[in-house]
């Protein structure tokens, strides 16, 4: 990873709803109205607030974005993406998970948005393999972060050691 790049793009090991960012990335469903695991948690974190305003977005096709206000959370806004369902690899979804990331930079970077973070998107339920996923997550991040100003810093949230250890090694990062 050059100097430059490595700037811009970390690796932190936790909660991502804990995370004091301009936008936090949710991981989230096509009916956007809050879910299980790191959908859940942010739902949680962010209070009523947050639902009520999924509510006046009529959902989101997977591979797209939408972005909220961050409510209760310390982050100020939510970027919501639809993350696919992971069957074999060989029904769209590498690209439809590429189109997540790119969507929620192009949404971050719309709004001005200077650091965002994201979870490991179709990495839980949705059953995509965590190496592939890694891969297609560090490739999006840093094409974007080479062509663009904006988000400032991208920030891989990792939800224990060895997730975060797949993004290291991947990125080439020792601590
Ligand atoms: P999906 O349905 O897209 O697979 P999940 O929420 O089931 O979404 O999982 C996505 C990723 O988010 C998984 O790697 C999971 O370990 C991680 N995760 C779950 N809770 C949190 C959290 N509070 N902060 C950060 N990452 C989380």
């Amino acid at each position: 990873m050059s100097d430059a790049l490595s700037e811009r793009l970390k690796v932190v090991e936790g909660d991502i709803t804990r995370l004091d960012v301009d936008a936090i990335v949710n991981a989230a469903n096509t009916r956007l109205l809050g879910g299980g695991g790191v959908d859940g948690a942010i739902h949680r974190a962010a209070g009523p607030g947050l639902l009520a305003e999924c509510r006046t977005l009529d959902g989101c096709p997977t591979g797209e974005a939408r972005l909220t206000g961050g409510y209760d959370l310390p982050a100020r806004h939510v970027i919501h993406t639809v993350g696919p369902v992971y069957r074999d690899g060989r029904h769209g979804e590498p690209e439809l998970l590429r189109s997540c990331y790119v969507e929620s930079l192009r949404l971050a970077a719309g709004a001005e948005l200077e650091t965002v973070a994201f979870p490991g998107i179709s990495t839980g339920v949705y059953g995509y393999p965590k190496d592939e996923a890694c891969d297609i997550a560090v490739t999006a991040v840093s094409e974007w972060l080479a062509a663009y100003d904006l988000p400032r810093v991208v920030t891989f949230c990792c939800y224990g050691a060895a997730d975060a250890a797949l993004y290291r090694e991947r990125l080439g990062i020792d601590t």
